[in-house]
C-alpha cells in the first residue's frame, strides 16, 4: 500500500493495522509488558537493534507503535514516540535534546505546565528561556543567542486563541539553525500540519481532540527521525511511555478524528458568530472569524478554525464567574477537545496565580471565558450560553 497516495482519513484509518495470528479486523489489545525471544541469537540481535521488534513495552508495544505510525502518517512525519501524557511528551522532548547551558526561545503564551517547566524546572539545569509576544514574532530574532537551540510555540494558543505564522517560524529556525518545535494540540493534524511549514518536531496532548471523548491521557512527539531517535533513547531509559491500553483507545479514536474535528469546527463557527453578535460580549477570538487579528495567517495554515473560542464578557471577573454559575448544559471542567462542550474562566482558575498584568501579557483578561465547543446539537449549546449571558 503506497500511503502517499491516500487521503488523510484513509491514512488515519488504514495505516499500520496490528493483527495477531487470529486476523482480527479491529486491533486487539496487547497487554504484555515484555515479549519472548526464539533463542540467544534472536535476543542478542534484538537488543543490538539489528532486528526491529518489540522487547519490552517501555521501549515499544504493538499498540503504541500502531498509534505512533498513524500520527506520523497524519502529520507527514518520519518517526515518533508516544508518551503517557502531553506533558511527558513536552518534558521528554526538551530533556532529550538540551544540555546544561542551552537556551530556548518560546512564545510567552504556552500551556501552563509548559510555562512551569521553563520557569521553575529547566533553570535547575541551567537551561534558560526567553519569551516573545505571540503577536509580535518579528521580535524573535532579537532574542536568539549563540546558545539558543530550540524555538517553541503553540498555535492556536491556550487559552487566548492567538495564532502565529508557522511559515515565518520555519524561516527563522532555518536561518538560525534552531530546532523548531510546535505544540499542535489545539489544531490537530487534520486542521494543520506544521511539518509542511518547516517544523522539525510536532507535539500533541492526545488527551484532547485526538481522544476526543475525555477518556484517556496520552501524548506524542513526531518529526525528524534523527531527533526522534534521541527522544526515543532518552525515553526508553527514563520511562514516560504511553500504556498499551491508552494507545489502543487512541488508535481507535484517530479513525474518526477527521469527521469529529470537522463537526467540532462547524459547531464552533456557529457559536463564535452567535457570541460576536451578543451585546454582553465585548470581543470574540476565533481564528476563522474575520475579526481575528491573524485571520489571514489562520486561513493560510489552517483548514478549519478549531473548536476553541475565547470571548470577553462585559463586567470583568465577577461577570465571568456569574456566567459560569448560570451554565446548565455545558460542563465546567478542566479539559478541552471533548465531545461535551466545556466552559472555563481562566482568570479565576488555571491562571489565578498570575497578576492582572501577567495575565494580560499572555492574553487573559479578567472577563475572558474559554469555550471548547463539543459535538452536542449546536442550537442547544448556543441556547445554554444565551441563557447564561442573559
Ligand atoms: C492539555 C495540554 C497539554 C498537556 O497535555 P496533558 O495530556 O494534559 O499532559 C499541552 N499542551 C496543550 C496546548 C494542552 O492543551
Amino acid at each position: 500500500m503506497n500511503e502517499q497516495e491516500f487521503g488523510f482519513e484513509t491514512q488515519a484509518i488504514r495505516t499500520h493495522i496490528e493483527r495477531s495470528q487470529f486476523q482480527e479486523h479491529s486491533t486487539p489489545l496487547y497487554l504484555s509488558s515484555s515479549f519472548v525471544f526464539d533463542d540467544a541469537e534472536d535476543m542478542r540481535a534484538s537488543f543490538t537493534e539489528e532486528k526491529e521488534r518489540n522487547i519490552y513495552s517501555r521501549f515499544s508495544n504493538p499498540n503504541t507503535t500502531e498509534f505512533v505510525d498513524k500520527v506520523c502518517a497524519m502529520e507527514g512525519a518520519e518517526a515518533g514516540y508516544a508518551f503517557a501524557t502531553g506533558m511527558a511528551a513536552i518534558y521528554s522532548t526538551f530533556a532529550a535534546l538540551l544540555n546544561a547551558g542551552d537556551h530556548i526561545v518560546s512564545a510567552g503564551s504556552v500551556f501552563g505546565s509548559t510555562h512551569a517547566l521553563f520557569m521553575t524546572y529547566f533553570p535547575k539545569w541551567n537551561i534558560t528561556t526567553s519569551y516573545f509576544d505571540i503577536n509580535q514574532p518579528e521580535t524573535i530574532e532579537g532574542l536568539i543567542k549563540p546558545n539558543t537551540k530550540i524555538l517553541y510555540a503553540e498555535t492556536p494558543t491556550n487559552p487566548g486563541v492567538d495564532v502565529v505564522d508557522l511559515e515565518l517560524l520555519g524561516q527563522i529556525a532555518e536561518k538560525h539553525n534552531l530546532i523548531l518545535i510546535i505544540d499542535n494540540c489545539f489544531a490537530t493534524p487534520y486542521i494543520q500540519q506544521p511539518i509542511k511549514f518547516g517544523t522539525h518536531l510536532v507535539i500533541h496532548s492526545a488527551t484532547k481532540l485526538m481522544d476526543g471523548q475525555g477518556r484517556v491521557l496520552g501524548g506524542i512527539t513526531v518529526g525528524r527521525a534523527d531527533l526522534i531517535r534521541q527522544i526515543y533513547l532518552f525515553s526508553r531509559n527514563t520511562g514516560p511511555a504511553l500504556s498499551p491500553f491508552n494507545a489502543w483507545v487512541l488508535s481507535k479514536s484517530v479513525e474518526t478524528l477527521a469527521i469529529r474535528v470537522e463537526r467540532h469546527c462547524e459547531n464552533a463557527m456557529k457559536v463564535a458568530e452567535f457570541l460576536e453578535s451578543h451585546p454582553k460580549v465585548n470581543s470574540v477570538k476565533y481564528p476563522f472569524l474575520k475579526s481575528h487579528p491573524k485571520y489571514e495567517i489562520a486561513k493560510k495554515q489552517m483548514l478549519l478554525g478549531g473548536n476553541i473560542i475565547a470571548f470577553e464578557i462585559k463586567g470583568g471577573l465577577e461577570a465571568g464567574r456569574a456566567f459560569l454559575d448560570k451554565i446548565k448544559l455545558c460542563s465546567l471542567s478542566a479539559n478541552i477537545g471533548d465531545a461535551k462542550t466545556i466552559v472555563t474562566h481562566p482568570a479565576s482558575t488555571t491562571h489565578s496565580k498570575l497578576s492582572v498584568e501577567e495575565k494580560l501579557a499572555v492574553g487573559i483578561s479578567e472577563g475572558l471565558v474559554r469555550v471548547s465547543v463539543g459535538l452536542e446539537t449546536v442550537k442547544d449549546v448556543i441556547a445554554d450560553l444565551e441563557q447564561a449571558l442573559a
